[in-house]
């Protein structure tokens, strides 16, 4: 086995071909080498729902393969996927529909969904944290998260893609501590030996995918903290903007970007355009520890409800002085605090209209927020 070369803190390269800029990647920073012979290898892609990497949202198929071959080509025989999706979606359908299963097939790796595993209670100080058994199986752990923006934490990349390693209980008690403290928390209980992020066509405004903004690059690193706050300058973000980062950074996860070096491999292409949401409607929304697979939905519902309806949520959110929608943890236990707000998701039971489900679609959201404003 060869001795790893010394390379950048950071590495990034350009195109269009992820099968050959994975493997150019992957051998630039001689991955293989850096992982002991027999090693249980995880691979950890970002598969948060059940769409191909064309929408946006989740790891390009492709890289994943080639970290699969280029692992293979050098002896390291156990190698296995692991995800868990976001809550109410299914691990083995994301697997079949953004194209797992036949990479499974033709290299013999197993997907390991998650969601079947067990669970083991770990303490980071005094707090402490369930994650999935088959986390502590692993000796070394590749994350390959999607770059992409984040309706509730702003951006997400290679720290908060660990949450795909936790129970679905746990992913919904994350939101009730505020999410940051145990996303930065999670990152000490399980280390990510390197990171090969997925830049290539992430949403940048919204994790669910749908709005894909080209970015053709895929860039490497051994720091999550060091990773994601180079990605926060590449989307006009500071790391304070984003929480968890700083906190991670505070914790010794990692350092923060400062200027480091950054190796390109080949011609930068910064041609990229970063989309902003076309609606505005944080004052039209009272969130409270919402899941953010339940926030999503009602982001989705919001931005794709026709001018007219989302004119009138708007003029009676204002006459009311009032949120038109309320979503989260937060609402599940007490009395309603609202007289006329719709409420989104089964924990808002108690209100006097509220959108079933746990967590409803954003169709059914959209249904709702058509019978709510029928009735005012
Ligand atoms: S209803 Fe929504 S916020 Fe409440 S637990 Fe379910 S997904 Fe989370």
């Amino acid at each position: 086995m060869d001795t790893p070369k010394k390379t950048s803190p950071i590495t990034v390269v350009y195109g269009n071909t992820p099968d050959r800029m994975t493997e150019l990647l992957l051998s630039t920073v001689s991955l293989a080498s850096r992982i002991p012979q027999g090693a249980s290898i995880g691979i950890k892609p970002n598969l948060v729902v059940a769409r191909p990497a064309s929408q946006g949202a989740t790891t390009t198929p492709e890289i994943v393969e080639g970290i699969i071959r280029h692992l293979q080509d050098h002896g390291h025989n156990r190698v296995s996927v692991l995800e868990s999706v976001w809550v109410g979606d299914s691990t083995k359908r994301a697997y079949r529909k953004c194209g797992y299963e036949n990479i499974s097939r033709k290299y013999n790796v197993p997907l390991i969904d998650l969601k079947d595993d067990d669970s083991v209670t770990i303490q980071a100080e005094n707090r402490s944290y369930d994650i999935c058994a088959a986390m502590q199986g692993i000796d070394f752990l590749i994350n390959v998260p999607v770059l992409k923006g984040h309706c509730q934490t702003v951006m997400t990349g290679a720290l908060k893609n660990l949450k795909g390693c936790i129970p679905d209980s746990e992913k919904r008690r994350y939101h009730s501590l505020g999410l940051h403290r145990p996303i930065a928390d999670l990152n000490r209980i399980i280390r990510q030996d390197w990171i090969i992020m997925d830049a290539l066509c992430g949403d940048l405004s919204f994790e669910e995918g749908g709005d894909p903004s080209t970015m053709h690059r895929i860039i490497s690193a051994e720091d999550p903290v060091l990773l994601d706050s180079y990605c926060c300058t590449l989307l006009g973000f500071t790391p304070r903007q984003v929480p968890y980062i700083q906190k991670a950074a505070d914790l010794g996860v990692g350092k923060l970007y400062d200027g480091d070096e950054v190796l390109e491999l080949n011609n930068p292409d910064d041609s990229y355009h970063i989309p902003r949401m076309h609606r505005s409607f944080e004052h039209l929304v009272d969130q409270r520890d919402a899941c953010s697979a339940c926030y999503g939905a009602l982001v989705r519902a919001l931005m794709e409800t026709d001018d007219q309806l989302f004119d009138q949520l708007q003029q009676l959110s204002r006459k009311l002085d009032a949120p038109a929608a309320a979503v989260g943890q937060a609402f599940d236990s007490g009395a309603w605090p609202f007289s006329r707000t719709l409420g989104i998701g089964s924990c808002t039971s108690s209100a006097d209209m509220f959108v079933k489900g746990c967590p409803p679609t954003a169709e059914m959201i959209k249904k709702g927020i058509r019978d709510f404003l029928g009735q005012q």
